[in-house]
């Protein structure tokens, strides 16, 4: 393996923590940490990495760079421009997959910024076999196969129309060739087990190439869906790879929303839209500064809770765009005054859990956090010096 390149210099992103009504802190420690423990769980593959939607929001930029200080060598992303725009920022021997492959006409941008498409149609291997006809030499890709989600990839009868086309797979320099699974998360499906069954079978008619199925929770149904190329992601951002066991991942994200004004709310009264919510006797409120616009969704609020250190404090009534109300009576007074910051995502509160509340999944909750915040990377034990 080749040495590390020197630790990025990191700088906070975003707003000035000084005016933004909440910071998000992002631990490329603790990424770095599951990156290690996916790999090892999947010894004897390579072990990818997954930054699609900017590194589920955590900022691809940085993410990938960190990565690459644990050994990642392969990146996916979804889209052409997702790789143009990360590859300045990792080695140019690394590997960038780009997941859906070229739109037509996209493969002359994918030859100049070197990424390597995910092959998913016959036609975009047709594309693909045009361009490295047009520049002489055969060019890397990926070859997806539809083993069963029925979401992207070739199936058996297009590797048929494959077959009896006289320039076959020619030109296509096949550097993997990949499949996806539907129902990893959940261990006693037999979907997966069909899925695999089904990806040995098609791979036997490509040329060969190192395979690829498990994403995170595919690592976890053992060595059998390894092969030789892991791509995780959710779990490398700290998201539950299934529910049937505890989490092994080290949590990644906190999120921390400021109060922004306190009052008390009698019987009489109602608070935020609809006026929903109604206390019984005098509660002290708390309005504090994150909304449904920085992810916060309105279904959050069912169950919802902020924290104060370890103490869980109820959001009531309806989130708005921009912020919502905490029930503070039962914290201290002075450590819930204006300005003071809650924790919406954090130590006792993680991804999981408002996703669990919320009726979605923790790469919902991830992927939907907004842009209005102070970003803070952490990295070697220390946030990045502080930006004014
Ligand atoms: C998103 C994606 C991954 C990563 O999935 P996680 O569940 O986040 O680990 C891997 N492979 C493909 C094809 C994907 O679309």
């Amino acid at each position: 393996m080749p040495p590390a390149p020197p630790a990025p210099l990191l700088s906070d992103t975003g707003w000035p923590r000084s005016r933004a009504g909440a910071t998000l802190t992002i631990d490329l420690d603790a990424i770095r940490a599951n990156y290690r423990t996916l790999r090892g769980l999947a010894a004897g593959a390579e072990c990818a990495a997954v930054v699609k939607a900017d590194a589920y929001g955590l900022g691809a930029t940085r993410v990938a760079p960190a990565l690459e200080r644990a050994g990642a060598r392969t990146f996916f992303v979804a889209h052409v421009d997702e790789g143009i725009a990360l590859r300045p920022h990792v080695a140019s021997t690394t590997r960038i997959f780009v997941l859906h492959g070229p739109l037509a006409g996209a493969e002359a941008d994918c030859v100049r910024h070197d990424l390597i498409p995910v092959l998913n149609s016959v036609e975009q291997i047709r594309g693909w076999r045009a361009t490295a006809r047009g520049l002489d030499r055969p060019l890397p890709a990926a070859v997806q196969l539809d083993t069963g989600m029925s979401r992207f990839g070739l199936s058996e009868q297009d590797i048929d129309r494959i077959e009896a086309d006289p320039d076959g797979w020619r030109g296509i320099g096949p550097g993997l060739v990949m499949s996806h699974l539907a129902c990893a998360d959940d261990p006693s499906d037999p979907a997966s087990a069909r899925q695999r069954a089904r990806l040995l079978a098609l791979r036997a008619r490509l040329p060969a190439a190192p395979v690829s199925l498990a994403a995170s929770s595919g690592i976890f149904l053992g060595p059998g869906f390894h092969f030789d190329v892991v791509r995780p992601g959710a779990a490398l951002y700290g998201v539950a790879p299934n529910d049937s066991a505890p989490n092994p991942m080290r949590p990644v994200v906190r999120l921390q929303a400021r109060i922004l004004q306190t009052r008390i709310v009698g019987p009489r009264d109602g608070v935020g839209y609809g006026l929903t919510y109604r206390p019984s006797a005098p509660r002290r409120i708390a309005t504090v500064a994150a909304g449904y616009a920085d992810g916060f969704m309105r279904h959050a609020a069912r169950d919802g809770r902020a924290w104060l250190g370890t103490q869980a404090l109820p959001i009531v009534g309806r989130i708005s765009m921009d912020s919502m109300a905490v029930d503070i009576t039962d914290a201290p007074d002075s450590l819930t005054t204006p300005g003071a910051m809650l924790d919406l995502l954090g130590p006792q509160h993680g991804v999981d859990d408002v996703a669990r509340g919320a009726g979605t999944i923790g790469y919902e909750i991830l992927t939907s956090l907004g842009h209005r915040y102070h970003r803070a990377y952490v990295a070697d034990g220390t946030p990045s010096p502080e930006r004014t």
